[in-house]
């Protein structure tokens, strides 16, 4: 049985699709996927040797050595240009996912979609994205063991530039209660950081990250403004302004 978490990305591949997952470590994901009929075949690609002797372990132990092959290298060059049309990319940080993406857009032109977990760093992710023409379909926020985690599917569609543009239009903060907040908008800049379809759908679990956010921002403004230098002020009120945005979409 997989995690909630690696199921959520499971359900996220498309219907007998050939993928690769990146970074895949005990292969987890591709045994299951192969396994269960979620794919036709896939490729587990790993930099790290643990791991990689791990996934292939795996893969023979469930017996799918002919539908999973596990690569060794790094990122995006162990698979073949027009090999996969679907992307899984879990489990580490925004910044390396979006190096891995960048490092290995000639392995791209085929793939249809791009299935995305970071860690940390969402917003790289979402940037990247937005600045390579991949549209977001579908964002998921979900907890598993007292950790927050966001999956970000995105899809090769045309029209993609125009689609981006509304999905990242500003707009004001509906939920503003008083006058200071009716006044803020939901900026680009802002619905890079908390995704737009999430921060649409403001769940529990997204108003409980983005709360537990607040209290540590507050923290770091609160030390930021002690200080006299121009430049912490000038932090601070960016801070500030963060703070109030933050605090109008919850
Ligand atoms: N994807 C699995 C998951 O979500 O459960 C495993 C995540 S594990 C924390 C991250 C894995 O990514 C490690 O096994 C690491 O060796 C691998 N990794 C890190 N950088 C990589 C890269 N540039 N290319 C391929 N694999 C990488």
């Amino acid at each position: 049985k997989l995690s909630s978490r690696l199921q959520h990305i499971a359900d996220r591949l498309p219907p007998g699709c050939r993928f690769a997952d990146i970074g895949s470590d005990h292969a987890l994901l591709p045994v299951w996927a192969v396994k269960h009929e979620a794919a036709l075949s896939a490729v587990a690609g790993e930099v790290n040797d643990g791991p990689l002797k791990a996934a292939k372990r795996q893969v023979a132990e469930a017996g799918l050595g002919q539908r999973i092959a596990v690569r060794r290298g790094d990122g995006l060059q162990v698979i073949d240009s027009g090999e996969v049309d679907t992307i899984t990319i879990a489990g580490m940080g925004g910044a390396l996912i979006a190096s891995i993406l960048e490092a290995g857009q000639d392995k791209l032109a085929g793939v249809k979609r791009l299935i995305l977990q970071p860690n940390v760093g969402e917003e790289l992710v979402r940037r990247w994205l937005l600045d390579h023409d991949w549209y977001v379909t579908d964002e998921t926020i979900l907890e598993e063991d007292g950790k927050i985690y966001e999956i970000i599917t995105a899809d090769a569609v045309p029209d993609a530039s125009k689609l981006n543009e509304e999905l990242y239009k500003e707009r004001p903060l509906q939920q503003g209660k008083d006058d200071a907040a009716s006044k803020l908008s939901l900026t680009k800049e802002l619905l890079l950081l908390l995704g737009p379809r999430l921060a649409a759908e403001a769940s529990d679990v997204f108003l409980e990250k983005w709360n537990s956010e607040i209290v540590k921002l507050e923290r770091i403004h609160h030390s930021v403004a002690a200080s006299q230098l121009s430049a912490s002020q000038d932090k601070a009120q960016e801070l500030s302004l963060m703070i109030k945005q933050l605090k109008g979409v919850l």
